[in-house]
């Protein structure tokens, strides 16, 4: 998507060659007309598929998932990276490490938001090494729900998890795919 990639040139920050940081348009301040394009180029790709939910993991995915459950005009779940007093202890759960906090993390979905035979679009802002994707198929697979796919803001394809996960049959449609990167020379898109 040649606006995401624009802006990913524009104000993107590469941070120890590895992580992009996108706080100035994506993940801490957000630009609501991006977030809004982005949905509908994920609407798009997957209007062929039904869709009945779209589930992302906290914190930030929750921004541009919730424009695209907008979009499609399905409820929004996300799932929580740590139980608090307000989750039910009836929950699915998957054990995710966290690519840029180093910390594994219990994510949860609570079981009465999640239900056998639906059909659910993952959206989240980044795939690196595909751990937050593979807890998330992981919770889905636990409620008897169908994946229909993923769609991923911004896929760092010299990193292993949109490779491993596409070889496991999992459809992941990435808005930029980045295929190298380094603070010297900048951003290389697919
Ligand atoms: P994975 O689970 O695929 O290894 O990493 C994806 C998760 O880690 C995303 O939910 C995202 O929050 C975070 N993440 C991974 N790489 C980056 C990055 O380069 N920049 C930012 N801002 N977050 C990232």
């Amino acid at each position: 998507m040649k606006e995401l990639e624009e802006r990913i040139k524009t104000d993107g920050i590469v941070l120890d060659d590895d992580v992009l940081k996108v706080g100035g348009f994506l993940n801490h301040q957000i630009d609501p007309k991006l977030m809004k394009a982005m949905a509908v180029e994920w609407h798009e790709l997957y209007k062929d598929s039904r869709v009945d939910k779209i589930l992302t993991i906290e914190a930030s995915g929750i921004a541009m998932a919730t424009m695209a459950a907008y979009e499609f005009g399905v409820p929004l779940l996300f799932a929580k990276k740590n139980k608090t007093a307000n989750i039910s202890d009836d929950v699915y759960a998957a054990e995710v490490k966290s690519f840029t906090h180093g910390v594994t993390y219990n994510v949860q979905v609570e079981k009465k938001f999640l239900h056998k035979d639906e059909n659910v679009l993952i959206i989240d802002d980044f795939l690196a090494r595909g751990e937050a994707l593979r807890g998330l198929i992981d919770i889905c697979g636990q409620a008897g729900a169908q994946v229909v796919g993923c769609g991923i803001a911004v896929e760092k394809a010299f990193q292993p998890g949109g490779d491993m996960l596409r070889k496991n049959g999992v459809r992941i449609e990435s808005l930029a795919r980045i295929k190298s990167m380094n603070s010297q020379n900048g951003i290389e898109f697919c």
